[in-house]
């Protein structure tokens, strides 16, 4: 794959980038590693001072930063806008609150291990390489930048080849705010150049947020060379109606949660599976909502949904439902790819979807929700786990029993119950089953690459 900044909303080439040379990837190694052994002996309040500035910075700067990442992967300007704001307020929860979830933890009675004093230390380990995706090609990033450089670690950045600008602005941010040269930086590579990078010995481990294969690539690589990594896979994450439910309020999210981000969003609700005795009522209301969808510019303001971001993402969603419907599957709304420049696919509804069609277990990375009528929740549950993933999921119901039971029985590493799944600075954000393993974000995220080592003082 080409490094390329490729018009989405057009299909026009609109700048090629060569990739580093050998010499440049070696001599950010290098740097990477320079600047953690500078960074790894500054406080948290310098750390926090550099990041409070590199927040201010891209807050200064989001208008711009929005419309190169509008122009590399055709979400509206609107989300660019607020992904940027969404950042900004990452790095200051990071900035004020890594020190307290890093501090050292005393074992309260020292006398059981036969020590004066015990203690565990958080301490950060190295260069970590972050394999990221387009889809949120800031927050992604900085979500794991933020509480990896308040940690003291240092990171290289390989960025999806289709936003090589958006990269290029995080390869700066951070040094322009006051860390050290090479404390973070960008890695213009392609992905077949990551196991090179990966078995460098001045890179301690990694993290990547991406596709099935990617992550199991990446997995390989690093297990071969004993490097932790934290994965951030695919979902195809259930959003389960029961009858008690507030309709007007879920089919309003139901809605956002499938459409967010042109469709492509790990935590968007996939599979809408709803109790029969609402399912028609929810059916007619959700496909009227997904209809009134004005799809259009990106960059204009009153434009709800772009065109998807790659050729190849628009080809596998038409695939995908290209097969659902030869095998029976009935469209309720959308489903024709548009006759015009760009990679557009319009708000969809599908019904009648059977296990033996591609998309009931497979996740369909487009604006395409599938239907699921079930008569209890055993059922409703049973559906939902079917998937091999199991990153978010969806509940709603005011029934405290069912509540309860969705909690217990939903396989995802997030369930939201009466509200959008989403990603919060003050919560752990990660899932289970083939949708990855290890936390980002919460007090989980800024430990995952600390060496927590164990203190005994006699
Ligand atoms: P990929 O997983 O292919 O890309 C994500 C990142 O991984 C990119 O930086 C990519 O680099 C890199 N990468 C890909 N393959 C390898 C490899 N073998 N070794 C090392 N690095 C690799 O995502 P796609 O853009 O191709 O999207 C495909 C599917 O992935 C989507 O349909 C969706 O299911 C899932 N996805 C999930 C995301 C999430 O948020 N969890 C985000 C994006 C995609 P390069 O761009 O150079 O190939």
């Amino acid at each position: 794959m080409p490094i390329a900044t490729v018009n989405p909303a057009t299909g026009e080439t609109l700048e090629e980038f060569d990739p580093h040379p050998a010499e440049e990837v070696d001599r950010r190694l290098a740097g990477a590693e320079e600047a953690f052994r500078t960074l790894r002996r500054t406080t948290f309040d310098t750390r926090a001072e550099w990041l409070r500035a590199a927040a201010d910075l891209l807050e200064a700067e989001s208008d711009e930063v929005a419309k190169t990442v509008t122009t590399e992967m055709g979400k509206t300007l609107t989300s660019a806008r607020g992904e940027a704001a969404k950042c900004v307020a990452g790095m200051r929860y990071y900035a004020d609150n890594a020190a307290g979830l890093l501090a050292d933890e005393p074992l309260a009675d020292p006398s059981q291990v036969g020590a004066s004093r015990a203690y565990v230390s958080y301490q950060p380990i190295g260069p970590v390489l972050a394999v990221m995706p387009w889809n949120f090609p800031l927050w992604q990033v900085v979500r794991f930048a933020a509480p990896a450089l308040m940690a003291g670690n240092t990171g290289l950045l390989k960025h999806a080849s289709n936003v090589p600008r958006t990269a290029l602005y995080l390869d700066q941010l951070f040094t322009r705010a006051g860390f050290p040269e090479g404390a973070f930086a960008t890695l213009l590579i392609g992905s077949r150049d990551v196991e090179r990078v990966l078995t460098d010995p001045r890179v301690r481990a990694a993290t990547l947020t991406g596709s099935e294969p990617a992550g199991a690539a990446v997995a390989a690589i690093a297990g071969k060379a004993i490097k932790k990594t934290v994965l951030e896979l695919g979902g195809s994450d259930p959003f389960v109606v029961m009858p008690s439910a507030d309709l007007e309020e879920s089919v309003k999210v139901a809605t956002v949660a499938r459409c967010q981000n042109n469709g492509q969003s790990c935590i968007a609700a996939k599979r809408f599976i709803i109790h029969e005795d609402v399912y028609d009522e929810f059916a007619e209301r959700f496909v009227a909502s997904m209809s009134a969808l004005r799809v259009g510019d990106p960059m204009a303001d009153d434009t709800d949904m772009g065109p998807l971001a790659t050729e190849s993402g628009r080809d596998s969603v038409e695939q995908l439902v290209a097969d659902a419907v030869g095998k029976g599957a009935k469209v309720l709304c959308g489903g024709d790819t548009p006759d015009r420049a760009g990679w557009w696919y319009p708000p969809t509804v599908i019904a009648d979807v059977t296990p033996s069609m591609q998309m009931y277990a497979d996740e369909v990375f487009g604006p395409v929700a599938h239907l699921y009528r079930v008569g209890s929740l055993e059922e409703a549950v049973e559906i939902a786990n079917i998937t091999p993933f199991g990153l978010g999921a969806n509940a709603w119901t005011q029934d405290s029993a069912e509540q309860a039971a969705f909690v217990r029985d939903l396989e995802a590493g997030l369930v939201f119950v009466n509200g959008m799944v989403a990603s919060y600075p003050a919560l752990p954000f990660g899932g289970v089953k083939h949708s990855g393993y290890g936390r980002e974000l919460g007090a989980p995220g800024p430990r995952e690459f600390c060496n927590t080592k164990t203190v005994w003082i006699g």
